[in-house]
C-alpha cells in the first residue's frame, strides 16, 4: 500500500509499504478513505519536535471502512464506516474510565507515565504508525473508532479525527457560561473550532486574536469579535473592547505552532525538490513573511503573556496549544496575584467525537467552513509545502487515499 513515510528532518517521502496486519486481539484494520495535514505533522517534519523515527507513517486523522477486526473487538465489523480519534488509548483502565483518554495507562508502550499516545507521532509517544496511509492498524479499535452516522459525509467526519474534538476541549477546559465573554488566541483550524464550541456553549461575545486577514474574517463569519496584533496591542483593545474588565475566559490555541519568518529555511533540499517535481498546483505567493510574533525560538509563549494580560481577576486559562515538554516560560506571578484559573492538556478525543458526530448529523453545526483544501495523495508533498508555507486558503488539508 502506499502511505507517507518519515525518513529524516525534511525528508518525507509516499512510498509502498507493507500493508498492516491484525497483531492483537483488540486490533482491527481500517482503509482510509480520508486522512489529512495537521501543523502538528509539520513539526515533526521540521524537526521542531524532536524524536520521529525513520520509517514511522505519518497522520493522526482518518475516517474509512473497517475490512478486519480482532476477536476482542465486539462493536465493529468489515463495512462498518469510522472515524478513528487521534490519541490512543485502551478504553479500560482508570483514566479512560474517568474520560481521560489521553492520559490512558496502557496505549504508550513505554509506560503508565509517559504520556499521551497518538498516530504518527515521535518515538516517546509509541511510535505508532499513522494514518496517511491507504489502511492502518487501529490498535484498541473497541474505543479508538466511532461509528459515522449516514447524514455524516467523509468530508465532515475527518474534522471529528482531531481538530474539531480539540477546539470544544479548549472551550470546555474553559468553563464557559451562558453570557461568558471568551478570548480565543489562534484563529488556525482548532482556533476556529474553539470559537464554534465557544457559541454553541452559549458564550455571549468571542473575541478572535490573529493577523492572517483570512482567518481573521472566517472567525467574524462566525460571529467573533476580531483583533488583527499587526495593527493594534492585542491586550489593550480586549481591555477597552470590555470595559476595562478583561475577559472572562481565555484559551491559547497557538503554543508553539507558531510562524517561522524563516520555515522555507526549514525545509531541506528533499522537500523542496519533492515540491518542485510536483506539480505547481498551488499558487507560489507567501504572504505571511512578516517579523511579528509567534517565532518559536523567541517568543515562544507570546499568546499565553497575552491570554493572562486580557483576561479579568479570577477568569479562567484554557491551554491547548501544543507545547513541548520541555517548555518552562509562564507568567506565573501575573496570574497568581490575579486569582487565576488555569487548565490545559491534550484533548481526551474520544470522550467528544460522539456528541460532536450527533451535532453534526443533526444540523447543529457543519465542520465543513473550516475545510478549505482535498487533495489526492499523489499530491501529499506539495500539499505539505503549502501547508507549511501558510498560503493563502491552505487553513486544513485533507488528503483522499487511494486517489491519485
Ligand atoms: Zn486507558
Amino acid at each position: 500500500m502506499k502511505a507517507v513515510v518519515y525518513h529524516d528532518k525534511g525528508d518525507i517521502r509516499l512510498e509502498e509499504v507493507t500493508d498492516p496486519t491484525i497483531d492483537q486481539p483488540t486490533d482491527a484494520i481500517v482503509r482510509l478513505t480520508a486522512s489529512a495535514i495537521c501543523g502538528t505533522d509539520l513539526h515533526f517534519v521540521r524537526g521542531s519536535f524532536a524524536g520521529m523515527e525513520p520509517g514511522t507513517i505519518l497522520g493522526h486523522e482518518g475516517v474509512g471502512i473497517v475490512e478486519q477486526v480482532g476477536p476482542l473487538v465486539r462493536n465493529f465489523r468489515p463495512g462498518d464506516r469510522v472515524v478513528i480519534g487521534s490519541t490512543i488509548a485502551c478504553g479500560y483502565c482508570s483514566y479512560c474510565r474517568a474520560g481521560y483518554f489521553a492520559q490512558c495507562d496502557n496505549a504508550n508502550p513505554h509506560g503508565k507515565r509517559s504520556g499521551t499516545a497518538f498516530f504518527g507521532g515521535p518515538g516517546p509517544t509509541g511510535p505508532w504508525n499513522g494514518l496517511q496511509a491507504e489502511k492502518a492498524r487501529i490498535p484498541y479499535a473497541h474505543i479508538g473508532m466511532v461509528k459515522i452516522p449516514d447524514s455524516v459525509t467523509d468530508d465532515q467526519a475527518i474534522l471529528v479525527s482531531d481538530i474539531f474534538p480539540t477546539g470544544y476541549f479548549g472551550a470546555d477546559l474553559a468553563d464557559i457560561h451562558e453570557g461568558s465573554t471568551v478570548a480565543v488566541f489562534g484563529c488556525g483550524p482548532v482556533g476556529q473550532f474553539v470559537i464554534a464550541s465557544a457559541r454553541l456553549m452559549g458564550a455571549g461575545r468571542i473575541i478572535a486574536v490573529d493577523h492572517h486577514p483570512d482567518r481573521l474574517k472566517m472567525a467574524q463569519q462566525q460571529g467573533a469579535e476580531v483583533v488583527n496584533f499587526d495593527n493594534e496591542g492585542p491586550v489593550q483593545t480586549i481591555v477597552e473592547m470590555t470595559g476595562g474588565i478583561g475577559v472572562d475566559r481565555a484559551i491559547d490555541a497557538v503554543g508553539v505552532d507558531a510562524e517561522h519568518a524563516h520555515h522555507h529555511a526549514a525545509a531541506s533540499d528533499n522537500l523542496r525538490t519533492a515540491l518542485d517535481s510536483a506539480a505547481h498546483a498551488v499558487e507560489p505567493e507567501v504572504t505571511d513573511a512578516g517579523p511579528h510574533a509567534y517565532t518559536p525560538g523567541d517568543a515562544p509563549g507570546q499568546a499565553l503573556d497575552w491570554a493572562v494580560q486580557a483576561l479579568a481577576k479570577a477568569g479562567t486559562l484554557s491551554i491547548i496549544g501544543v507545547y513541548p515538554p520541555t517548555q518552562r516560560e509562564f507568567p506565573i506571578g501575573e496570574a497568581m496575584n490575579k486569582n487565576l484559573t488555569i487548565k490545559m492538556g491534550n484533548c481526551n478525543h474520544r470522550k467528544y467525537i460522539p456528541h460532536l458526530l450527533d451535532l453534526i448529523a443533526s444540523g447543529v453545526i457543519d465542520p465543513l467552513k473550516v475545510l478549505t483544501k482535498t487533495e489526492p495523495m499523489g499530491s501529499v508533498i506539495a500539499a505539505y509545502e503549502a501547508f507549511d508555507a501558510r498560503r493563502p486558503g491552505w487553513l486544513k488539508v485533507e488528503l483522499k487515499p487511494g486517489a491519485d
